[in-house]
């Protein structure tokens, strides 16, 4: 394999990458790797400057009709309380958010039948009315659900492919496939929505092929927003006893992404920080430029339970980190607006 400097990152940077390209990336030596990382922050200062935003995310339920076979919430897990939060305490939350001068709000939750379109739409009318940017992740609804979010605020949608590897998907989230998530992102976007994406790094059976092939699918999908989790186990799980993803890869992950896809939006996921110290500051360093605030309250959030032992992003935290990394803190519209 060719070795990586600052010629070979600005050749590709001119003539595109080639899949065994993305591979060397993932692959690379330390030594290459901090290139690399130097490189990704380039991009990043081109694309929107030494800036990063804070967005804070509200996780509003976690009855979940799915089984995916490494998350904590899935319907079999009879050891989690179940809840979903009234709309008065998740709006007073965005007002506590809005206070502390964060403009994106982020409303996740596990694919629940225990609230409906108008409920939700109520919500994002509410804060969106509040001037904030309203971001969802609440897995796969109805076609006509889309449009009436959309009207009530909502303007951007993530929806984790979690794996490009479409039996390995099937292995991992049992009774869906690859093929709909893809075409769910895709119906998403014809509905005027900001989509969102990427794999969770480390699920058992994965190959360093197939994290390119994640790549080319979110370049393919023209994603505005890609990340990166690593896995880590939850307890009662069929994955229980597995093995935590490797934290290195994952920001190697990261600085591919941001010299392959250049101008999306990266977070700085907790899951680097729960596995390594200063592990969100790593993934700044390596061309991320976002960071979410954990707001769900917290007498509730060990049993939003996407892994065990969480690590909660607090607003001191992200301010903190976001100075260690020599960037200036904006908003998400500022972040766009120059
Ligand atoms: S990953 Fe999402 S859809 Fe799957 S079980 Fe967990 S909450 Fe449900």
């Amino acid at each position: 394999m060719e070795h990586i400097d600052r010629r070979w990152i600005a050749g590709r940077l001119n003539s595109g990458f080639s899949k065994d390209d993305l591979k060397a990336i993932l692959l690379s030596s330390d030594e290459e790797s901090e290139i690399l990382f130097e490189a990704a922050r380039e991009i990043r200062r081109l694309h929107f400057g030494d800036r990063a935003f804070i967005r804070a995310v509200i996780e509003f339920a976690n009855t979940c009709r799915c089984s995916c076979i490494y998350c904590g919430m899935r319907a079999e897990n009879t050891e989690i309380l179940r809840f979903t939060l009234s709309p008065d305490e998740i709006v007073s939350v965005a007002e506590t958010a809005l206070s502390n001068g964060i403009r994106t709000f982020f409303l996740q939750a596990a694919e629940s039948e225990e609230y409906n379109a108008e409920w939700l739409g109520d919500v994002i009318r509410r804060i969106s009315d509040m001037g904030m940017m309203v971001l969802l992740c609440v897995g796969i609804h109805r076609e006509d659900d889309l449009d009436y979010w959309f009207e009530a605020g909502a303007r951007k949608f993530i929806l984790k492919h979690e794996t490009s590897d479409a039996e390995l998907f099937e292995k991992m989230k049992p009774g869906f496939t690859l093929a709909d998530r893809i075409r769910w992102l895709r119906t998403m976007r014809e509905h005027s929505y900001h989509i969102g994406s990427g794999p969770l790094l480390g699920l058992p059976g994965q190959t360093v092929d197939s994290l390119v092939d994640d790549l080319i699918l979110m370049k393919n999908l023209n994603v505005d927003m890609s990340s990166v989790s690593v896995f880590l186990p939850a307890k009662g799980t069929p994955l229980e006893d597995y093995p935590v993803g490797d934290v290195d890869l994952g920001l190697r992950f990261i600085a591919a992404m941001r010299l392959f896809l250049k101008n999306t939006l990266i977070p700085a996921t907790s899951t680097f920080e729960r596995l390594r110290k200063d592990g969100q500051l790593k993934c700044f360093n390596a061309g991320a430029n976002v960071i979410t605030v954990n707001m769900t309250p917290a007498r509730l959030r060990d049993d939003y339970e996407l892994y065990s032992e969480r690590f909660y992003v607090g607003l001191k935290h992200a301010r903190k980190t976001i100075i260690r990394a020599n960037l200036i803190e904006t908003t998400e519209a500022e972040l766009f607006d120059d």
